[in-house]
């Protein structure tokens, strides 16, 4: 059983398992002279900073990508290997360097389903503090035939009107993203 650090205190059954909860990486140590971090308190904020000055841990929120991808008339969610039996989610991951996030989500995309996809519109920017994340979600309408890559155990195809919505993370953006939907009767 592990504890995230970051901000949550969740417990984890195998954290090592969870690589999107320990990307931000959990500061002891000074990187530039290997003192130990103290905390200290710097515009009302407190950070862990290097005692001899030449860092502070300023923890910023990572930002990550969300793709609703749309296959087929269904929106598939999927199920990370590490996640519990019943879980099912948008497809997410962190951006390159030198990469936009348009060119981020039609990559996870790419990668983790095998799909050919497209940008049908930005659906918003969320913040989810408990992972100190900021997520830019994205419809991504997809061609081609699902094959999962190592990160993904299982997915399922939902149609639109079965989605429900979880009411946090990416499952906003699935909100949103329902409510701006025209109605069938329109
Ligand atoms: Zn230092």
């Amino acid at each position: 059983m592990g504890v995230c650090r970051h901000n949550c205190n969740r417990k984890y059954p195998n954290l090592s398992a969870y690589p999107i909860y320990v990307a931000m990486p959990v500061y002891t140590f000074c990187p530039v002279c290997g003192k130990e971090l103290i905390w200290g308190e710097r515009d009302g904020r407190s950070n862990q900073v290097c005692p001899a000055g030449d860092f502070i841990h300023y923890n910023n929120p990572v930002p990550v990508v969300a793709a609703l991808v749309e296959h087929e008339g269904a929106v598939v969610l999927a199920r990370n290997k590490t996640w519990p039996p019943d879980w099912f989610g948008l497809i997410t991951g962190f951006l390159e360097a030198n990469e936009t996030p348009e060119e981020a989500v039609l990559r996870e995309v790419e990668e983790e389903l095998n799909l050919k996809g497209r940008i049908a519109a930005m659906i918003g920017v969320y913040t989810f503090f408990k992972l100190n994340q900021v997520y830019v979600a994205y419809h991504v309408v997809a061609e081609g035939n699902i094959a999962l890559n190592e990160e993904l155990d299982a997915y399922k195809r939902v149609a639109p009107a079965d989605l429900k919505p979880w009411p946090f993370g990416t499952g906003l953006a699935v909100q949103d993203w329902l409510a701006r939907r025209p109605s069938p009767a329109s």
